[in-house]
């Protein structure tokens, strides 16, 4: 593995959650003042490592065997490391690129679909998962092995990252008093939510609407009641039987629309009536209860689909 971490200043701390801590050397860069506080982290990862800045939101990542990120050299020219040393990295990088990456760059190429997005930086103000957070996560029944993050501040949150292909790409908080927004979001077009979650091995992937909807059940979130073009292509880049589950209410049924369009299944399962989608289905029947109702409610034929979505309509017109 390439060595980093001689890179950082000498003063350091180790976090619980396998952070190391130093005075982070992007925030002065940013127009934001010094870090004295030890707010910047690094965390090795199964293949390199990535940064987050507590302080001023900025976030690089590395992977080994791929190209050092703009957002990486910048960081490591931040931490004093030599131009010719981040050159070296980068060439040691690529030197481990296996035959299966020099083989799936072969077909990026003839496959100009391939999904692309910018790296992007997280909200300013974070710090790691508070206790209150934590239990706002378990109370909705959702696990905690994603690397969540808290906002401080005035409106207190759970910072949820987007990542796709390991790379933070954008990012929304879900803020736990009873204030609007509810939510604020940073999200580049065409993003699916959800997609690193999946595993390859997997034959089905649930498509949902939001964000908690898609870690309670490991499916991903389209995260409004519409697919677009782009997020289309991204679910279909799955090679998988794609299950979309609306939310049980009128913006749903646009999204059922959508789904038979685009020849997808879709399952609207005869939930109790104050469940109104997946998340509310994992809090009322756990996870394993849930996915066994949306497998089982599933329809491939859009006749089926059409009569089910009249169904649904009249017993929602009931409340
Ligand atoms: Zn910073």
């Amino acid at each position: 593995m390439i060595d980093v971490i001689s890179f950082l200043p000498a003063k350091r701390k180790q976090t619980s959650g396998g952070w190391i801590s130093v005075n982070a050397p992007c925030c002065v860069h940013r127009g934001e003042s010094a870090d004295r506080r030890l707010r910047g982290g690094i965390k090795n990862t199964d293949t390199g490592w990535s940064w987050h800045c507590f302080n001023c939101g900025y976030t690089a990542s590395f992977v080994l065997g791929r190209t050092l990120t703009f957002k990486a050299r910048k960081l490591l020219a931040w931490l004093n490391v030599p131009q010719e040393e981040i050159e070296r990295i980068n060439l040691e990088s690529l030197r481990h690129r296996n035959i299966e990456g020099i083989l799936n760059d072969r077909q990026q190429a003839v496959q100009p679909t391939a999904i692309e997005f910018e790296e992007c930086d997280l909200p300013a103000d974070t710090e790691e998962l508070t206790d209150t957070a934590q239990a706002y996560l378990i109370n909705r029944g959702i696990t905690l092995d994603y690397p969540y993050l808290s906002k401080k501040g005035t409106r207190t949150g759970v910072v949820v990252p987007f990542t796709y292909d390991g790379q933070i790409v954008g990012h929304t908080t879900r803020f736990l008093d009873d204030r609007t927004p509810k939510y604020i979001q940073d999200i580049q077009p065409g993003y699916v939510f959800g997609t690193d979650l999946q595993r390859n091995n997997w034959q089905t992937v649930i498509v949902t609407e939001g964000v908690f909807d898609a870690l309670s059940i490991n499916g991903v979130a389209v995260l409004h009641a519409d697919i677009n073009d782009a997020q289309a292509r991204l679910v279909r880049s799955l090679e998988r039987e794609v299950v979309v589950v609306p939310d049980q209410d009128l913006p749903g049924m646009r999204l059922v629309e959508r789904a038979v369009e685009l020849g997808w299944s879709v399952s609207m399962p005869d939930w109790p009536d104050d469940v109104k989608d997946v998340n509310d289905a994992v809090i009322c029947m756990g996870r394993l209860g849930a996915l066994l109702t949306i497998m089982q409610a599933r329809e491939t034929s859009k006749i089926k689909i059409e009569i089910r979505k009249k169904w649904l309509m009249k017993k929602l017109k009931k409340y």
